[in-house]
């Protein structure tokens, strides 16, 4: 039996069900089922949990073993962006005796983006994203996955040897799934070659980050340096092409790749020689017993520009609601809305935890609605923990006034003068003012009594004056009101105007002394 594992470097498709990994590991890897309905991941054939495989259907359990391999991952690699890995069962190639198990790899690849180690020089997308720290191509899934379901459906595939679904690696008889699905992740994570063994040339003309780590030993060459042919050639150099990364040679030293003297493409280049005692997972046979841990792949990896895991990173929560410094009236509701995610345990939204400095805990979620009676200002807090003690936490602050039933006093004493530099508006308070709004209009010209061109030119809490600063030239009347939750007041406006001369953004003028019986064009009836 040959079985061989593909890579492929395009795979686009849409996205169906997005299911997000909620256990403690460093990057999240996140599985994107592919798959239409009854079929593949949502195949609904029953079947009996097997070795750690919970799932109760042949689709469920696929899904399972596609989750734990990306957790393995997940695990050993750090990347604050999270990896989509879009996958799906299809019938692929199978007789009696040889199948193609799964094809996987990077959908897209990249160089130059920013913070690329080296330049003109191939990234697959996962570890591009990871190095610049965001989603360089958002809308497409940074690996693809197509395995094969007929070696479950189908007795004369494979002679009637299925995948194991297990978690455990008792295989028995049959394919280890997950020890396959690791594999090809490791693949689309970067394990990969994207120089054609063939004619030795480039992708685009250019080396991907793999092939600049891989060396040809009797050339002392490594393939960066190399002419296409020189490429070609090494690709079928058995046991004299070595990946030679600084994290792998401290390893293992000059580490032998897969160089059987003619090309097999898919197979070539992109895996370990099968020369390892114990074997390595990328290695281009599966073998028994099945491995599900990286082992030196994890070393290629850092070589390649991954970072290892760090540890445990903190969560982060982010308050979309009260804005910072809302105004509410007593009594009223208040939606409180956060979201919170951490890179090793995904979604938090909804184990936040709200408190107020003046009441206390408000409750726990990611939405809640909660009436504030206490009067004051409240510093609200989001509160998340994560898996692993780590914490954060978002403040707003908030004013809840008194609740009031009728609207404001009207202002007394409104007082228009020229001051220094601005006309200057002052009056006096009386009860229950939220805010006061000033008015501005000016005389009409022909119309004694009439004022015309009125607009609101400002609002003011907590003080009874307010300047003009406009700059605007004109002889002015301002008026002011009160406003509180229950309504505004009636304008009230000074007895004299102010006239602003046309040069006078710095100081003079004169108080005009209008005076006098003015047919009272008010804001709020503007008509004599
Ligand atoms: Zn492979
Ligand atoms: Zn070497």
């Amino acid at each position: 039996m040959c079985i061989r594992y593909f890579k492929q470097i395009t795979l686009l498709g849409i996205l169906l069900v997005f299911l997000s990994l909620m256990t403690a590991f460093a990057a999240n890897i996140v599985i994107v089922n592919a798959d239409g309905a009854g079929e593949g991941f949502n195949d609904p054939t029953i079947a009996t949990p097997i070795g750690g495989n919970t799932g109760t259907t042949l689709g469920a359990q696929r899904l399972e073993v596609f989750r734990y391999a990306a957790q393995i991952w997940g695990a050993y690699l750090d990347s604050e962006v999270v990896i989509e890995v879009e996958a799906q069962f299809d019938p692929l190639s199978c007789n009696s005796s040889s199948a193609v198990l799964g094809s996987a790899g990077a959908t897209t690849v990249h160089r130059n983006f920013i913070n690329a180690p080296l330049s003109d020089t191939w990234y697959p997308q996962a570890l591009a994203n990871a190095l610049a720290g965001s989603d360089l191509q958002p809308t497409v899934p940074d690996l693809g996955a197509t395995f094969n379901s007929s070696i479950d459906n189908n007795n004369t595939c494979l002679l009637g040897t299925s995948w194991y679904l297990g978690l455990d690696g008792d295989n028995g008889g049959d394919i280890d799934l997950a020890d396959v699905v690791i594999h090809e992740i490791g693949h689309g994570l970067g394990f990969a070659s994207y120089v054609d063994e063939l004619t030795g040339k480039r992708f685009f003309s250019m080396i991907d980050i793999y092939s600049a780590n891989l060396e040809d030993h009797s050339e002392s060459l490594t393939w960066d340096l190399m002419t296409d042919a020189q490429r070609h050639t090494s690709a079928i150099d058995t046991g004299d092409l070595h990946f030679i990364g600084g994290n792998v040679d401290a390893a293992v030293g000059h580490a032998p790749m897969y160089a059987p003297n003619s090309v097999e493409q898919g197979s070539s280049v992109s895996h370990w020689s099968t020369s390892f005692t114990p074997n390595q997972l990328m290695e281009p046979f599966i073998t028994n017993p099945p491995i599900h841990d990286p082992g030196l792949a994890f070393e290629l990896m850092l070589d390649i520009g991954w970072l290892a895991d760090i540890g445990n990173n903190l969560p982060a929560v982010n308050i979309s609601s009260p804005i910072n410094g809302d105004t509410f009236v007593a009594g009223s509701a208040v939606n409180l809305n956060a979201s919170a995610s951490d890179i090793e345990d995904g979604n938090l939204s909804d184990s936040i935890n709200w408190n107020s400095n003046l009441v206390g805990s408000l409750g726990a979620g990611n939405s809640l609605v909660v009436v504030f009676n206490t009067v004051g200002e409240h510093t609200i807090s989001a509160n998340v923990s994560d898996a692993d003690s780590g914490s954060a936490t978002a403040e707003v602050l908030i004013e809840i006034t008194p609740a009031v039933s009728v609207i404001p006093n009207e202002p007394t004493d409104v007082t228009a003068i020229m001051g220094e530099t601005w006309p200057q508006v002052s009056w006096t308070s009386k009860s229950q003012e939220a805010s006061f709004s000033i008015w501005r209009d000016s005389p009409h010209k022909k119309r004694a009594g009439m004022f015309v061109g009125g607009t609101e030119i400002g609002t003011v809490e907590a003080v009874t004056s307010f300047n003009d600063i406009t700059g605007d030239a004109g002889t002015f009347r301002y008026c002011v009101r009160a406003n509180n939750s229950a309504g505004s007041s009636d304008w009230i406006c000074s007895t004299t105007t102010v006239v602003v001369a046309s040069d006078s953004t710095g100081g003079g003028g004169n108080t005009g002394g209008g005076g006098g019986n003015f047919c009272e064009a008010h804001p709020n009836h503007k008509r004599c």
